[in-house]
């Protein structure tokens, strides 16, 4: 073979792992030096061959006698090896990696890594890692604490662990301690250097925990302070429409005392927030976060008919059409006859556009629609509001062109989806906050228990006297077994299903709804569902049962245990929807005092933001899975149920973005300056 086909097949086997390595999100070199064991393997216990103890996990150092391919009965390959050291000898056994006995050669030393077992009487080592020792190097697979990657499959931890190790060998004079000494004193951080370095190889636990910390605690500086300079840069922003509110007091008091409600608390802070962005210099940026029903197209309509008074127009973005058509409505309902003109477009209603040519501008002050309001045809003259409903239902692109619509327009994004305040803090450091803490006056809350297995004979009894008395609905959510809705999700649902209808319910009308049924089919039965035909409708958890069901009054959800705080809030949101006392039944079998202490939660909260909260500080840091349930992404190191963590490294973002602001703006001014000394004129 020549050097050419040699480089060849190298190139082959690059692009080979190239993709393979996307899948791990690793794409660049720094990417992979970035790439973090979850765990580590511990085969820092050397022993001889001697002192083995079964059940031990060890490192064994050898000289192999002999290693040879084995063919068993079953056509299945072996590999068998006998290795020697100064006190013995024993047998270690590969399955199906044939290619090992290219790998290791009688008379090498080896480091062989395992948990010691036991064959045909003898003490063995099984499929063990291996590496052929050398003087020069340090074990990197052997005789340490061992990352563990996440794998693909083709990349396996061991492969990862031997290009890192060399990366890190490149690389490691280059990289620098890049925070400022004080910092690091204060927060008695490992350094840069050293942490990036440890993470993959360290000497014990201990020191792997401070080299996470450490990282963890810059991934979390760095999100803030890129929070704190797009927020800086949002500020920059010339163009700016400085509303005036207290030229307008008198009709905004009278919208207020107007409105058939009275807003609550929390409504009347978000509202002065928005007013106080309104009127100063810079745009707005601001996001409202509140449950569903916790009245934010109120706060916005408010922030709309501001612009209107100031001579401004306003546009509101919905998800949905549905949800357009009904903002039309309700705002319609307040502003029109306060002169305001209010328009929709949707997909389906192009109509209400004007479409004369030559009449370039549409006749409106709130344009409400779709995302059919990004069209081009629309075009405002003097937009001074966006409002962006459901915001996490648009796409980065979609919200930034809005922007563009308008010269800097001020923006209010809304959303129901419940996350934490610390955690929108860090994952929108741009934005402004409020929250609406609070629902309405009025608005009953949910009833909800959490009932053991004792009690479930009661609770049936009891839903059954229900539905009977009070004329009223239930759900019946089936157990939550995997992510997605696979065929055993609907298996065990229709066997759930078919138990109530025999033994429990015989005497009511049951209909079961579930995520393989076709769209058309889950139509109807909804619909059944909400013109009372049935009593109660079972369903898997994770069929879509938002749509309004007023009088459904009972969410019974079993194995509670198995879901995120959150997402019983949400499950439980769907009843509650009526002037009618509702219920929310939580069965669990769990007898786990931190379990129990979980659900026992719901009973006393009702703010999906503080149960998010809470929910991540109960599962603790490092629960890849509840990380993941919630959906937070973007972090790959740090936690975001680390609230102390998060805290302390805002404060220091907070602290650093100045100088750094400077420096930007230095370089800034610089660059200028340079570019004046060398133009020709
Ligand atoms: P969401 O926050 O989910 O967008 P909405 O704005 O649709 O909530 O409000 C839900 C319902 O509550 C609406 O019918 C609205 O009129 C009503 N509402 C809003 N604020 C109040 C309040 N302060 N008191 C009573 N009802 C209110
Ligand atoms: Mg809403």
């Amino acid at each position: 073979m020549n050097l050419q086909t040699k480089t060849e097949d190298a190139g082959r086997l690059y692009t080979r792992y190239t993709s393979l390595l996307e899948k791990l999100n690793v794409i660049t070199l720094e990417d992979l030096l970035f790439h973090i064991p979850f765990r580590y393997d511990d085969y820092s216990l050397i022993s001889t061959i001697g002192k083995l103890q079964e059940g031990e996990k060890v490192t064994v150092h050898g000289v192999v006698v002999r290693i040879d391919n084995i063919y068993t009965k079953s056509s299945k390959k072996l590999q068998k090896a006998k290795i020697r050291d100064e006190t013995g000898e024993m047998d270690i056994v590969w399955f199906n990696q044939p290619y090992l006995t290219k790998v290791i050669k009688a008379g090498d030393r080896v480091a062989l890594s395992g948990r010691v077992g036991r064959f045909m009487g003898k003490l063995t080592l099984e499929s063990p890692e291996y590496e052929v020792l050398s003087s020069d190097l340090p074990t990197i697979h052997t005789g340490r604490l061992v990352p563990v990657y996440p794998e693909t499959r083709g990349v396996s931890s061991k492969w990862l662990r031997r290009r890192i190790f060399a990366l890190l060998q490149e690389f490691k004079d280059e990289l620098y301690e890049y925070l400022p000494e004080d910092l690091i004193e204060k927060n008695g951080l490992m350094t840069f250097p050293e942490a990036v370095e440890t993470i993959h190889f360290p000497k014990n636990l201990e020191e792997a925990v401070r080299a996470r910390e450490r990282l963890a605690f810059d991934e979390l500086l760095m999100t803030h302070l890129s929070g704190l300079v797009r927020k800086q840069t949002w500020k920059n922003r010339d163009v700016t429409h400085k509303f005036s509110i207290t030229k307008y007091q008198q009709q905004i008091q009278n919208f207020w005392e107007n409105l058939p409600f009275e807003l609550t608390a929390a409504q009347k802070r978000a509202v002065s927030d928005i007013f106080h962005d309104l009127s100063s210099e810079k745009p707005m940026n601001r996001l409202l976060e509140g449950d569903v029903g916790s009245g934010k197209t109120v706060v916005g309509a408010i922030a709309m008919y501001v612009a209107y008074l100031n001579g401004f127009q306003s546009v509101l973005m919905a998800p949905t059409e549905i949800l357009a058509n009904q903002h039309y409505k309700t705002i319609s309902d307040m502003l029109t006859h306060r002169g305001v003109r209010v328009a929709l477009v949707t997909g389906t209603n192009k109509s209400q556009i004007n479409t004369n040519k030559k009449e370039k501008h549409l006749k409106f002050d709130i344009l409400i629609g779709t995302h059919a309001v990004l069209s081009e045809k629309i075009t405002f003259d003097r937009l001074g509001l966006a409002i962006i409903d459901e915001q996490q239902r648009f796409g980065v692109a979609q919200r930034s062109f809005i922007r563009e619509k308008g010269k800097s327009p001020h923006v209010l994004s809304m959303t129901a989806t419940p996350i934490p305040r610390t955690v929108a803090l860090t994952l929108y450091g741009e934005l402004e906050l409020s929250f609406l803490d609070e629902m309405p006056k009025g608005r009953k809350i949910v009833k909800t228990w959490v009932v053991p297995e004792e009690k479930r004979n009661n609770a049936y009894d009891w839903i059954h006297k229900q539905i009977l008395t009070e004329k009223t609905q239930a759900f019946i959510l089936c157990p939550f077994i995997e992510e997605s809705e696979t065929m055993q999700t609907v298996k065990a649902a229709t066997k759930e299903f078919e138990r109530l209808v025999k033994n429990v319910f015989p005497d009511l009308k049951l209909a079961l709804l579930h995520g393989k049924l076709k769209s058309k089919e889950k139509t109807e039965i909804l619909g059944r569902f909400r013109e009372g035909e049935w009593h109660i409708l079972v369903a898997t958890p994770v069929v879509e049962v938002g749509i309004d069901i007023p009088n459904a009054t009972i969410m019974l959800v079993e194995a509670s245990e198995r879901f995120g705080l959150s997402q019983l809030h949400q499950l439980r949101g769907r009843v509650g929807r009526s002037d009618k006392q509702s219920y929310c039944l939580l069965f669990t079998e769990s007898r786990n005092d931190l379990t129990l202490k979980r659900l026992k939660a719901m009973e006393t909260m009702h703010v999906g933001a503080q149960l998010a909260e809470l929910d991540l500080k109960l599962r603790g840091p490092g629960d890849m899975y509840g990380t993941m349930q919630h959906g937070y992404k973007g972090l790959k190191i740090a936690s975001f149920s680390d609230f102390p963590l998060i805290e302390r490294t805002r404060r220091e973002a907070e602290r650093l973005f100045p100088q750094i602001h400077t420096y930007q703006l230095l370089s800034r001014k610089l660059a200028e300056k340079t570019a004046e000394l060398v133009s020709p004129d």
